[in-house]
This record gives C-alpha cells, sequence and structure tokens, in this order.
C-alpha cells in the first residue's frame, strides 16, 4: 500500500485525481499504475485499469489468477467491474469513496452474488488519514489552478472545450482528440 500512495502522490503533482495501484502476485509486484485520465484524455486510464493491462500484458494472460490489487481508493464501478473480468483474487484498498465506490460504498460489485467470480475485500482503513492529507493537497492544487467558472461535465458545448484548452496547459501531451471534439 505504501508503493500504491506513493504513486498517488505523483497522480496528485501531474494534477490527476490522486489515486494509485499496484497488483501483487505471488510476493512479487508485477504493475504498478498512477491515475492518468486527464493528462491522457482516456476516461478509462484508472490507475487500476492501467495496472490490469499492464499485469495482462506482462503475463500474458487476460486472467491476473493469484493476484491482489492494493489501490488506494476504493474502486468506481469499472474497475471493479474489470478486476471481476480479470479474476483478481483480492482486492485492498485504503479508503472509502462514499460518491463512487463499487466495493461496498454505493456498489458491491466485487462481491456481487449474482457475478461469476467474487473478490476477497480488505478495506486498509488505517490509511484512510493518509490519503485524505493527499486528496487535501490535491483539493488545493485544482482550486489554485482553476480560476473562473468551472468547467461544464456536459459532453459537448464551448463550456468542455475551454476546460479542456485549461486543462492542456498543465499537459506535456496535447489532448488532440479533446480539442478535434470540442471543435466539431
Ligand atoms: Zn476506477
Amino acid at each position: 500500500m505504501e508503493r500504491a500512495l506513493e504513486l498517488a502522490r505523483a497522480a496528485a503533482a501531474a494534477g490527476e485525481v490522486p489515486v494509485g495501484a499496484v497488483i501483487v502476485r505471488h510476493g512479487e509486484v508485477i504493475a504498478a499504475a498512477s491515475n492518468r485520465p486527464i493528462g491522457t484524455c482516456d476516461p478509462t486510464a484508472h490507475a487500476e485499469i492501467i495496472a490490469l493491462r499492464t499485469a495482462g500484458d506482462l503475463l500474458r494472460n487476460y486472467r491476473l489468477l493469484d493476484t491482489t490489487l492494493y489501490v488506494t481508493l476504493e474502486p468506481c464501478a469499472m474497475c471493479a467491474s474489470a478486476m471481476v473480468h480479470a479474476r483478481v483474487q483480492r482486492l485492498v484498498y485504503g479508503a472509502t469513496d462514499p460518491r463512487v465506490g463499487a466495493a461496498g460504498s454505493i456498489f458491491n460489485i466485487v462481491q456481487h452474488p449474482t457475478l461469476n467470480h467474487r473478490l476477497d475485500v480488505t478495506a486498509e482503513g488505517d490509511w484512510a488519514e493518509v490519503i485524505a492529507d493527499i486528496e487535501k493537497q490535491h483539493g488545493r492544487q485544482r482550486a489554485g489552478f482553476q480560476t473562473g467558472s468551472r468547467f461544464s461535465r456536459n459532453a459537448a458545448g464551448p463550456s468542455t472545450a475551454s476546460g479542456c484548452a485549461r486543462w492542456r496547459i498543465r499537459m506535456s501531451k496535447p489532448c488532440s482528440y479533446a480539442l478535434d471534439n470540442g471543435s466539431s
């Protein structure tokens, strides 16, 4: 979990929502990732998804048997579902997410009785305070960066385009898709 926390801090430093994920198999770290949806303009680039893809590529198997996924924040529905598909054996998360958590807070996808795979789940609440500090720092960074009105959450329209343009200032890699989408 300490490695996952380092990755969450790295995500925060890059202007992302601070989440880090690590996958361990037989006592060995086989994948580690920071949250990157903003920088990559990829809504699926959550830390868990990137780590799952890395682990699958390493193992040359879409089933990640005998693995434990450590993540600093309770996974969302997308990531929880991907863990079920991947047959991850165990999930360990640091802080609960009362907004979108899918390991018991809002949904419990990782242990849903009708699905054909369920994960063992451990919530390591001892880390919650550390993670809250990282998120608080992230909130300050975002508040300091975003001046004026907030950018729209809508999928299209001028406010989204200007929002993406504003985020682009912090990106090392241009978000060409967002620009194309916004100008169409
Ligand atoms: Zn997610």
